[in-house]
């Protein structure tokens, strides 16, 4: 293995975060708790994670002077969300080790190429196809059939980028909704993909890491409920059965392995039916910490969190035992409102992340509420 590869960092030693929300501010807190200290890369002025680490850099990800600079800074760098260009991941590793690396980003930043590796691997996903214009949707709606979802490949996120199709007439509108042109129109194509609408019985996902000596540690699955496409509510234990769990698991194990991957990470699945015959089929894998990984922050030995860092930083993995059955809630807009209410209740936990404003949808902390085992 090359010298960078191989690189651990001692306390004291510097991580680099590529995005500056939540979950960099949460990464960076979790840094400190190491001993190690933590240097933003964001272009956005009011980043949450500015706040909580020793140094940041406020510049775009295409500007190379500022990456630059950034690398001889920092040990190490990762990063919090998966829609950092690939190309300024591939400019950053020939600085610094850059965990996970950017074969990691531009497999889960495209759902076509995401569902193509996991089919690759014999795990099942939505039935798909590539659309990237509108008479290429007429005939994928055709061989798909309806009820399906049209999303772009890339930066889609709480339900943006997404429209339903419920009918085939619905396939131009939901195109033009979706940014592509009319049919026959000139334009740069829309590079999108036509899901099969899966009629799910709960979504569930696995919050693994896999240490830089490629050692796999995974949390107990985490039952998820949506409203308005955006995470709502998280909880552990979740109602699969053993078998179904194990089986969720081994999946996660599965395409760790595939993508080299250092870090955590999340696998979001469907669930159809129920019981032990229950089947799992993957919806979306990101290359980060996730949402609902927040409550292994107090429900668990090790938070996604810390154990972000700690593989990030080639130091041994932590322990993922649950300590209770544990219940996460999104705090949305103006749910927020309701910190002081939720203070003062002795077995609730409050997460803030320090954001000025409630917009509708935006996520502005969470509460886990656990219970002892
Ligand atoms: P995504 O951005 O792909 O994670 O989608 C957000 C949410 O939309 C999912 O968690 C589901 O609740 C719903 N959804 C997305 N794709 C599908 C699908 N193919 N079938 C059913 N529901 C879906």
């Amino acid at each position: 293995m090359p010298e960078q590869t191989r690189l651990t960092l001692t306390p004291g030693a510097c991580i680099g975060i590529l995005g500056g929300g939540q979950l960099g501010r949460m990464l960076a807190l979790a840094a400190a708790k190491l001993g190690l200290s933590s240097h933003i890369f964001a272009p956005e002025a009011d980043s949450p994670a500015f706040a909580v680490s020793a140094t940041h850099t406020r510049a775009e990800y295409t500007d190379e002077a500022a990456l630059a600079r950034f690398a001889e800074a920092v040990d190490v760098i990762t990063y919090e969300f998966e829609n950092v260009p690939v190309e300024t991941v591939r400019f950053l590793e020939a600085l610094k080790p850059v965990r996970p690396g950017s074969k990691a980003l531009d497999v889960a930043q495209d759902r076509l190429r995401e569902k193509q590796l996991a089919r690759s691997l014999g795990i099942e996903t939505a039935g798909f196809m590539p659309v990237a214009s509108a008479a290429a949707l007429k005939s994928a709606v055709g061989s798909l059939d309806t009820p399906c979802v049209l999303k772009t490949r890339r930066f889609g996120y709480d339900g943006k980028g997404q429209v339903s199709i419920r009918k085939p007439e619905d396939a131009p509108a939901a195109w033009e909704a979706l940014g592509g042109q009319p049919m026959g129109a000139e334009a740069p194509p829309l590079l999108a993909i036509l899901e099969k609408f899966v009629p799910f019985t709960c979504e569930v996902s696995v919050i693994a890491a896999r240490g830089l000596d490629g050692h796999f540690a995974a949390y107990d699955v985490t039952e998820n409920e949506h409203r308005n496409h955006i995470l709502h509510r998280s909880f552990v234990p979740s109602r699969l059965e053993n078998n179904v769990t194990e089986a969720a698991l081994s999946i996660a194990r599965r395409l760790g392995e595939a993508l080299d991957y250092v870090g955590v990470f999340a696998v979001e699945f469907f669930v159809l039916g129920a019981g032990e015959e229950a089947r799992l089929i993957v919806n979306e894998i990101a290359p980060r910490v996730h949402n609902s990984g927040h409550w292994t922050m107090d429900g668990a030995r090790t938070s996604q969190f810390e154990q972000h860092i700690r593989a990030v930083a080639g130091w041994p993995l932590g322990g993922t035992e649950r300590l209770g059955s544990c219940e996460m809630i999104n705090l949305i807009g103006k749910d927020v409102e309701t910190w002081e209410k939720i203070l003062a209740e002795p077995a609730a936990c409050l997460h803030l992340y320090g954001k000025t404003e409630a917009r509708e949808g935006r996520k502005m902390g969470h509460v886990n509420r656990c219970k002892k085992a």
